[in-house]
């Protein structure tokens, strides 16, 4: 688990130049042209009130973890949409597992 711990949060990386690993990898446009933006973070704040701030993955395995950030459940470049209903509540360690599970099943990831 140590190497994750070079992964930083994916708040800390929005306006910021993309870090190698993760989703990041996949793409050279900034967080406002994958549509990260001002309307993101209002869609964030939503869901993350949605699910009274606790990560969804942790509910479901019996923990009550508060949730920082928002995940889409079927990640985008699977084919998963911006709707409500494909968004979760989730905290930092689900988000990072479940990231490089869809990084590495895109073939793009590279520790
Ligand atoms: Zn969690």
């Amino acid at each position: 688990m140590a190497r994750l711990t070079t992964l930083k949060p994916r708040v800390q990386t929005l306006g910021a130049k993309p870090a190698s690993g993760g989703w990041a990898a996949t793409s050279t446009k900034s967080t406002t042209e994958r549509g990260y933006g001002w309307a993101w973070q209002q869609t964030r704040e939503r869901i993350l009130s949605r699910d009274n701030g606790l990560c969804c993955v942790c509910s479901k395995a019996g923990r009550v973890t508060l949730a920082t950030e928002v995940d889409h459940i079927v990640n985008k470049a699977e084919g998963g949409s911006d709707d409500d209903g494909n968004l979760q509540s989730i905290c930092a360690p689900c988000h990072k597992g479940k990231t490089a599970a869809e990084s590495h099943r895109a073939g793009a990831f590279r520790w």
